[in-house]
């Protein structure tokens, strides 16, 4: 089978032929029809994560070993199963949970693999999607989601989790509250049309590329604020009622001061966006002020199953996709580098 990897930190993703994998045990064997180009496959491939203060999180650290297959949207057909998964759906179409942990710990126990202390995420740790075929642990990790697009389906695994486990982290709302989505990416975008499917009203997004303003607006969104400019403190502090939540998907600096300093009293701020930085947080004020500071990361198997189903009920509006040729997968990582992609890029195995 074909497989695009890194080989080389920081370096072009590396087509490979090897063997096709054989499930043993419970693992289940799929044949990838799409797999979703995720912004933060730049940063693995780049090797780490910047933490800010000349912080970094190596990639190396954390259990991954050259050579890499990344890939953790995977949507693909069942097409073998190890002994112990007779309740694999055999020849059918699935999309894959891949925030998959041990499997033994106590918080995988409680279904939530997500905050399991030692992660086998599918494309991070173990092999993902961009490959022709891969493996998956369990059979609880494959979700129906028959009725959505297939092109659609492996958005929800990544964006659609982690838009959807942060945006509930904000609720109960009530629906004259305003709620900040800093940053207009893939991820911002997705928290849009979240926020619209759960029936919230009052979403002002923020970006400083103001190309990707239409995108938010056609979404849902019913204010847009450049970030860098001049006002948008008070542009955001003159939101009628005040700003109950923000969700931060880019995750720098610039957004954090903004985004905290916009919540009014009781005010909650997730940062869920990797793009790196620090900020010192004035304690009094965070408590005179009742603030809230979460983080969010992805979400569990049953909240990607809530997403499925809310998006099979035709709530969740379809996120705009570009479909490309697996062989240009690294050439697309690249551009989500530098910023050139409006909505969410999906590659296709023919
Ligand atoms: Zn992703
Ligand atoms: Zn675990």
């Amino acid at each position: 089978m074909i497989s695009y990897d890194i080989t080389e930190w920081g370096k072009s993703l590396q087509q490979s032929v090897r063997e096709q994998p054989q499930p043993v045990g419970s693992e289940v064997l799929i044949r990838i029809k799409y797999c979703g180009i995720c912004h933060s496959d730049v940063h693995i491939r780049d090797g780490f994560f910047d933490l800010g203060g000349g912080k970094k999180f190596h990639m190396s650290e954390r259990g991954m070993k050259l050579p890499v297959t990344m890939g953790h949207e995977p949507f693909g057909t069942v097409v073998a199963a190890g002994p112990e998964a007779s309740e694999a759906p055999l020849g059918q179409d699935v999309l894959i949970y891949p925030w998959t942990g041990c499997g033994t710990c106590a918080r995988c126990q409680e279904g939530m693999d997500n905050w399991c202390p030692t992660p086998r995420f599918l494309g991070i740790q173990k092999p993902g999607g961009y490959a022709q075929y891969m493996i998956v642990p369990h059979a609880r990790y494959l979700i129906d989601a028959s009725g959505i697009e297939p092109e659609f389906a492996p958005v929800l695994a990544c964006s659609g989790l982690t838009t959807y486990s942060a945006a509930r982290k904000l609720m109960p709302c009530a629906p004259h509250d305003w709620i900040v989505v800093m940053g207009a990416g893939g991820l911002g975008l997705m928290a849009v049309a979240m926020l619209k499917a759960l029936g919230h009203q009052h979403i002002a997004v923020c970006d400083i590329d103001e190309r990707k303003w239409p995108a938010a607006l056609a979404l849902g969104a019913s204010q847009v604020i450049n970030p860098a400019q001049d006002g948008a403190a008070s542009q955001l502090a003159g939101l009628a009622g005040g700003v109950w939540g923000v969700l931060d998907l880019v995750g720098a600096e610039s957004t954090a001061q903004l985004g905290l300093a916009s919540l009014r009293k009781g005010g909650r701020y997730v940062v869920v966006g990797l793009y790196g930085g620090e900020i010192p947080v004035s304690l009094v004020p965070m408590a005179q002020r009742a603030l809230t500071l979460q983080g969010s990361y992805v979400g569990s198997p049953q909240e990607l199953r809530e997403v499925v189903a809310l998006a099979q009920s035709g709530r969740l509006q379809r996120m705009p996709t570009t479909v490309c040729p697996a062989a240009e997968i690294s050439s697309h990582l690249d551009r989500l580098k530098t910023g050139d992609v409006v909505g969410r890029m999906v590659a296709h195995w023919s």
